[in-house]
C-alpha cells in the first residue's frame, strides 16, 4: 500500500438504493475541490465477473470506461462528479475475486494449502483495494462497498474492510456508514432504531463506523442526532444529515454544509489545503436551476420503464441543458408503441428525438418508424449506437429502396447494411467480447461533426458487436447520408450525418459516457441547442 494514501470506506445499511454512489462522489468532489487527488472504486458482491452480461432492467446501465471495462453505473457518477477517468481497477466484483483466486489455485500458486474465504479471498480483495492507492497518484481512495451490511454476499468485503482498518490504523482508514432514518407519518416521527440495528450488525463484524451519513426526508433534530451518536458510538458532529435533494448535483453542497469533508479530514489527521473551490460547480447549478428556455426531447428506447437503464444519457442532457440555460424535459418513449398510425401523435410535437442504444430487440421497427418521421419532418435527431444503426437501416429502406436490415434483427437480410465484424463472428462467449472502450475517430473537415467537436481527431467509447457495412457507403453518400467520422485504423464508420437536414447525426459510439458537470459533451450541448432552434421556428 502507498504510504500517505488515505482509505475511506463507504458501507450501507437498512436498505439498498440509499445513494452510496452519490455520497461517495460528493465526498470525493469536496476533497478534490480542496486540492486533493481522489479516486473512487466500487466493490460489488455479486458473482458475475462484471455487469456486462446483466439485464439493464435488473441493474441499470452498464457503464464503459476508456480501457473497455464494463462496470457499474456508479462509476458514471464518479466520472461526472470528479471529471477524472476511471478504469477496470475501479470496479471489482466477487466473481472477479473468485476468478483470480481459482486461476491462481489451478496454477499451483497456493503451494498445497487449502484455499479458503479467509485468508485467500479476503487477501485478494485487499490486494484489489490497494491497487489504485499503490500507483501513488492519489491522496484519497474512496471505496464503496455494494449491497447492504448483513447480506451474506458482502461478508468477505466487510471482513476485508475490518482488516484494512486494523492494518492501517484509524489515522489512515475510516468507515462511513450510510443509513436510512425512516419517517413514520402516523407518529410524525423520525426513527433511529433501524440505524441502531444496522450499526450493531457492523459491530458484530468488528467494524465501528467513524461517521454516520443518514438519509432522511426531514431534517434531523439535535435530539435525534444525540440519540444516534449515543447509541451508535459516534461523535455528535459525525452524525451527518443527508436530506433528500432536488438534484443529485446539490449533494456536494449539502455535504459541505454538514461538514462531512471536514470530519473526514480531522479523523484522518489531514491538514486542509484550502476551503473547497466549488465556483464552477455553483455556476453549473445556478444555470440548471434558472433556465431561460425549455425543450421537450423524446428518448426512444426499450428500457424506458427503468430510467436507470439510460442513466448517462439522462445526465448528459442535464449537463447540456445547464450549458444552454435550457430545461430539457425528457419524454421516455417505448419503441414498441411506435408504428405508422401512432408516430405522428407520439413524435410530432417533440423538439428533438434521441434513439437510444440497445440489443437484439422487437422494438427496432418502431425506432425505424420514428427516424423516418424525424428525417422527413426535419426534427433534430441524435442516434446512439443501435440508434445510429437504425438510422442507416431506415435510410437504406426508405431512400435507397433496398430490402435492408441489420443482421442482428434479420441474419438473412438481402442487404445487410449493418453487419457483424468478421472477428466478432468467431466469438461465442458473451462476457467482455464486444468492441469495447475508447477508439480514435477521424472527423471529416467541414462536416457537422467537425463543427460540433471543433476538432478532427476525437476519442469516444464503444460497446457493440455490429458495424456499418462499408459496401454500402458509396451508395448512401451519393443519396445524402454521409460517413463523417471514421476509425483511422479499421476504416469503420463511426459517425453518419444527413445532408439537407438541420441536425441529423448518428454515432456508433456512446458520447453520453464522457459527459461531466465540468465538461458537458459537445454532441449533447449542440443537440439541445438544435432542439431550441427548432422550437423557436
Ligand atoms: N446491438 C447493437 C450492437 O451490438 C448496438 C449495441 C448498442 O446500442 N450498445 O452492435
Amino acid at each position: 500500500m502507498s504510504s500517505g494514501t488515505k482509505y475511506i470506506f463507504v458501507t450501507g445499511g437498512v436498505t439498498s438504493s440509499l445513494g452510496k454512489g452519490i455520497i461517495s462522489a460528493s465526498l470525493g468532489k469536496l476533497l478534490q475541490a480542496r486540492g486533493f487527488t481522489v479516486t473512487i472504486q466500487k466493490f460489488d458482491p455479486y458473482i458475475n465477473i462484471d455487469p456486462g452480461t446483466l439485464n439493464p432492467y435488473e441493474h441499470g446501465e452498464c457503464y464503459v470506461t476508456d480501457d473497455g471495462a464494463e462496470t457499474d453505473l456508479d462509476l458514471g457518477h464518479y466520472e461526472r462528479f470528479l471529471n477524472v477517468r476511471t478504469s477496470q481497477a475501479n470496479n471489482v466484483t466477487t466473481g472477479r475475486i473468485y476468478n483470480n483466486v481459482i486461476t491462481k489455485e489451478r496454477k499451483g500458486e497456493y503451494l498445497g494449502k487449502t484455499v479458503q474465504v479467509v485468508p485467500h479471498i479476503t487477501d485478494e480483495i485487499k490486494r484489489n483495494m490497494f491497487l489504485l492507492g499503490e500507483t501513488g497518484q492519489y491522496d484519497f481512495i474512496i471505496t464503496e462497498i455494494g449491497g447492504s451490511v448483513g447480506d451474506i454476499e458482502s461478508l468477505p468485503f466487510v471482513e476485508a474492510v475490518r482488516q484494512v482498518r486494523w492494518d492501517l490504523g484509524s489515522n489512515n482508514a475510516l468507515v462511513i456508514h450510510l443509513t436510512l432514518i425512516p419517517y413514520l407519518s402516523a407518529a410524525k416521527e423520525l426513527k433511529t432504531k433501524p440505524t441502531q440495528h444496522s450499526v450493531k450488525e457492523l459491530l458484530s463484524y468488528g467494524i465501528q463506523p467513524d461517521i454516520l451519513v443518514c438519509r432522511t426526508e426531514h431534517p434531523l433534530s439535535m435530539e435525534i442526532r444525540k440519540k444516534l451518536a449515543l447509541f451508535c458510538n459516534v461523535n455528535l458532529n459525525s452524525v451527518i444529515e443527508a436530506i433528500d435533494a432536488d438534484t443529485i448535483y446539490d449533494v456536494p453542497l449539502l455535504m459541505k454544509k454538514e461538514k462531512l469533508d471536514e470530519r473526514v479530514l480531522a479523523k484522518l489527521k489531514m491538514t486542509t489545503k484550502h476551503e473547497p473551490d466549488l465556483e464552477q460547480w455553483k455556476i453549473f447549478l445556478g444555470k440548471l436551476k434558472n433556465p431561460l428556455n425549455e425543450v421537450t426531447i423524446g428518448l426512444v428506447g426499450k428500457y424506458v420503464s427503468l430510467p436507470d437503464a439510460y442513466k448517462s444519457i439522462a445526465e448528459a442532457f442535464i449537463h447540456a441543458g445547464s450549458q444552454n440555460d435550457c430545461k430539457v424535459n425528457l419524454k421516455w418513449i417505448s419503441s414498441e408503441d411506435i408504428h405508422k398510425d401512432t408516430v405522428e401523435t407520439i413524435i410530432g410535437s417533440l423538439d428533438a428525438v434521441l434513439v437510444a442504444p440497445g440489443f437484439g430487440e422487437r422494438g427496432l421497427e418502431g425506432k425505424i418508424e420514428a427516424i423516418k418521421y424525424v428525417r422527413e419532418h426535419k426534427i433534430p435527431f441524435l442516434g446512439i449506437c443501435l440508434g445510429m444503426q437504425c438510422a442507416v437501416v431506415e435510410f437504406a429502406r426508405n431512400v435507397l429502396h433496398l430490402d435492408a436490415s441489420t443482421t442482428e434483427l434479420n441474419p438473412k437480410t438481402k442487404h445487410p447494411v449493418i453487419d457483424m465484424m468478421e472477428e466478432q463472428k468467431k466469438i461465442t462467449n458473451k462476457g467482455g467480447t464486444m468492441r469495447l472502450g475508447s477508439y480514435d475517430c477521424k472527423i471529416k473537415k467541414g462536416s457537422k461533426a467537425h463543427h460540433i467537436y471543433g476538432d478532427t481527431l476525437i476519442q469516444e467509447r464503444h460497446r457493440h458487436r455490429y458495424e456499418f457495412n462499408n459496401k454500402y457507403l458509396e451508395q448512401m453518400e451519393e443519396a445524402g447520408l454521409k460517413g463523417t467520422g471514421v476509425n483511422p485504423e479499421s476504416g469503420l464508420i463511426e459517425i453518419v450525418e444527413l445532408k439537407d437536414h438541420p441536425w441529423f447525426v448518428g454515432v456508433q459510439f456512446h458520447p453520453e459516457l464522457k459527459s461531466t458537470v465540468l465538461s458537458p459533451h459537445p454532441l449533447f450541448v449542440k443537440f439541445v441547442a438544435a432542439a431550441m432552434e427548432y422550437k423557436g421556428k
